[in-house]
């Protein structure tokens, strides 16, 4: 599965723990990330991820793209709820994607660890359903 790791600066180092914790899992996966989240966990876990821009310089964009073509499986984004963010359109825009294409989405710790337990067993088939459902459409 192709899953895209995000956080806020005040959640970066959740979510470097959060992929140490859940290595083994995160391994077996196309890992995506924003910048400097990306790079935060590539040093801490040295996990293979594709960094994408910064969130502020347009890298939630680049993920919703990747959402829009059907080229993301899950999305961990670690939001601040308490701090204002420069790229709130991008955001909610990132947000909305995600609810438009049914796209698994945790911004949270609780749901993340729901969603990465849910990865570990398996519960994605549909997911790939949906990558052969897509597939044949464009023949
Ligand atoms: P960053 O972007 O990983 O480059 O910090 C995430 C964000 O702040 O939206």
């Amino acid at each position: 599965m192709k899953i895209a790791l995000i956080a806020h600066d005040n959640k970066k180092t959740d979510l470097v723990q959060f992929a140490t914790a859940y290595k083994n899992v995160f391994q077996k996966h196309e890992l995506f990330a924003t910048g400097t989240t990306g790079l935060r966990i590539m040093e801490a876990t040295g996990l293979r991820i594709t960094r994408l821009q910064s969130g502020p310089l347009g890298g939630d964009q680049e993920i919703g793209a990747l959402i829009a073509k059907n080229e993301m499986d899950a999305v961990f984004f670690f939001r601040d709820p308490l701090t204002a963010q420069p790229h709130e359109p991008d955001i909610t825009a990132l947000l909305r994607l995600c609810d438009v294409y049914n796209i698994p989405l945790a911004t949270n710790m609780g749901t993340a660890e729901i969603l990465i337990h849910g990865l570990e067993r398996g519960d994605f088939g549909w997911r790939t359903l949906v990558h052969e459902q897509k597939s044949k459409e464009s023949k």
